[in-house]
């Protein structure tokens, strides 16, 4: 084929999953094919009657509930700079700031997280100093942490793994770990300390203790800078949500690409082939009626295990490398309550509770406190959050067991009376990709085996960041690498 031909041809992709990482590997295809003019097909394929994946939002007439991630962090940019290409810059809003700051179980009591202190590092020394969350020994071995060395291998800490259990251990003491740390990281990665890979999830913190040797001492360098830069003022602060919910983005996002390309609902992928000249057959099925159509390349954005399957046939290698990350499940009962019938003030973002609290609620987000238009004045909508990797036998509950579990525990916790003017109980199965000790070599391994096979890429939440930018950032890569390999 002549270069004349190759770049007037146009090429048929296949994209498998409509979740935000596929709806955004489609979308910036078609971006990607304005650019550089050069014609192109692009099908995604949706399991569901519906896209989104984790994400969705019930619009009620009075409220407005994300029904699984609620806001996605700023300071990686993937997903503020997808949001200005889409023109939704000003459906962004902020968290309201008189709420700031979280809250974490003591003993039975919310206690609020000590002023500068951000996820695993104390800025501040009196907040810490004050905080009845730790005992004198415990913030007396925390404070250590200034004087403590590198780990033996720092310097090789890119190859090394380690828990977050370990780290923290080893640099701050377990009782930071077990009161402070261990809540606070669950409420993102619903995880077992022990497990969790610090490499794969939290690298900034073995960067910080490489480059600084004390991570106390790095943070407080890093406000100092912070504080010099201030007069610029960040636009937005550390997390984002829409004021519609985040299916503004989702919505937005299916819109474009079926604008220009097809979006199929209710198609589930049941395998991918190699077509006998190049390119792949994809083997699909929609009310027991299957179909294969040709494509020239594809991009699967599935969960691993579903990744798995797809791949089984030709690429058994690669299909039992991604059936090892394991998922963890976890369920969100959203309450919506009259404010009158809380005890508590619920003056914070949310609630995290230690493992070592023995309770049967992992967090709970006070959602109407961090974004506007969640619940109206004098209500509030709380999500509840159980299960999670440490707690999954709970979830073998029916919905009624679950809801009262819960509803009994934010009584005892919150002093939450009366009825829920609305509740909803959502239960998101195998949704959290695992991070455990050797992921990244475990993702590296991925990589290799499926570079052997042309326009075939991986993108998603199993990879290399579960956030919202990190699967955006993943399908622009995965998009821009396709791309380049069509056009080579
Ligand atoms: C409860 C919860 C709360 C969260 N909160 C936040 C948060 O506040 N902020 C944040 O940044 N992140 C959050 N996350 C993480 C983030 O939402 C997810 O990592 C992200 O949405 C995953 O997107 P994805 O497209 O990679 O995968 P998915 O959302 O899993 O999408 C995959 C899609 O593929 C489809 N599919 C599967 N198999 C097939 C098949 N065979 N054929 C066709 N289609 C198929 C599925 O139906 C699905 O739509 C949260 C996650 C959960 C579960």
């Amino acid at each position: 084929m002549n270069d004349a031909s190759n770049s007037t041809q146009s090429k048929r992709i296949a994209v498998v999953g409509g979740g935000i990482t596929g709806l955004s590997a489609a979308f910036h295809l078609l971006e990607l094919a304005d650019q550089q003019k050069q014609p192109i097909e692009v099908t995604l394929f949706e399991s569901q009657p519906e896209a989104g994946g984790w994400i969705g939002t019930i619009d009620q007439k009075d409220y407005l509930i994300d029904t699984g991630a609620d806001m996605f962090i700023t300071n990686k940019p993937a997903a503020i700079e997808l949001c200005k290409r889409l023109g939704l810059e000003d459906q962004l809003i902020s968290t309201n700031q008189k709420y700031r700051g979280a809250l974490i179980l003591k003993d039975g009591q919310p206690v609020p997280v000590p002023l500068g202190f951000e996820l695993m590092t104390p800025s501040r020394i009196g907040p810490m100093l004050k905080t009845p969350l730790l005992s004198l020994r415990g913030k007396l071995r925390m404070g250590l942490e200034y004087f403590i060395k590198c780990r033996e291998s720092a310097a090789g800490l890119d190859q090394d793994d380690e828990s977050l259990a370990h780290f923290v251990t080893r640099r701050f003491g377990e009782e930071a770990l077990t009161r402070l740390i261990q809540p606070l990281v669950a409420g993102i990665y619903t995880s077992d300390p022990e497990k969790l890979s610090l490499r794969a999830t939290l690298p900034r913190f073995l960067d910080m203790e490489r480059d600084h040797r004390s991570l106390i001492k790095a943070i407080r360098k890093q406000k100092r800078a912070a504080k010099s830069d201030d007069a610029t003022g960040a636009r937005y602060g550390l997390f984002a949500a829409f004021r519609g919910g985040m299916q503004t983005l989702i919505q937005t996002l299916a819109d474009r690409v079926s604008e220009r390309g097809s979006l199929l609902y209710d198609q589930r992928v049941t395998k991918v082939n190699p077509a006998a000249d190049s390119g792949y057959e994809v083997s699909s099925e929609s009310g027991g009626v299957p179909q294969t159509q040709h494509f020239d390349a594809v991009i699967l954005t599935t969960a691993a295990p579903s990744a798995a399957k797809i791949t089984a046939t030709f690429a058994p290698e690669l299909a039992g490398l991604l059936a090892q990350i394991e998922y963890a499940s976890t369920a969100i009962l959203v309450n919506i309550f009259n404010l009158s019938d809380i005890r508590h003030p619920l003056n914070a973002f949310g609630l995290v509770i230690p493992a070592a609290e023995q309770r049967k609620i992992f967090a709970v987000a006070f959602a109407s406190r961090k974004f506007p238009g969640r619940a109206p004045e004098g209500q509030v909508q709380l999500r509840t959050f159980v299960g999670g990797a440490m707690q999954p036998e709970l979830l073998a509950h029916s919905d009624a067991e679950l809801t009262s579990i819960v509803r009994d525990e934010l009584k005892d916790i919150l002093g939450v009376t009366g009825e829920p003017l609305f509740s909803k109980l959502l239960r998101h199965n195998q949704s959290m990709p695992q991070y455990h000790l050797g992921h990244l070599q475990l993702v590296e391994q991925i990589e290799q085996r499926a570079a052997k096979y042309p326009a075939l890429e991986l993108a998603g939440n199993a990879y290399r960041g579960v956030g919202i930018p990190d699967c955006i950032h993943s399908a622009e890569q995965a998009a821009e690498r396709l791309f380049a390999s069509l056009n080579s």
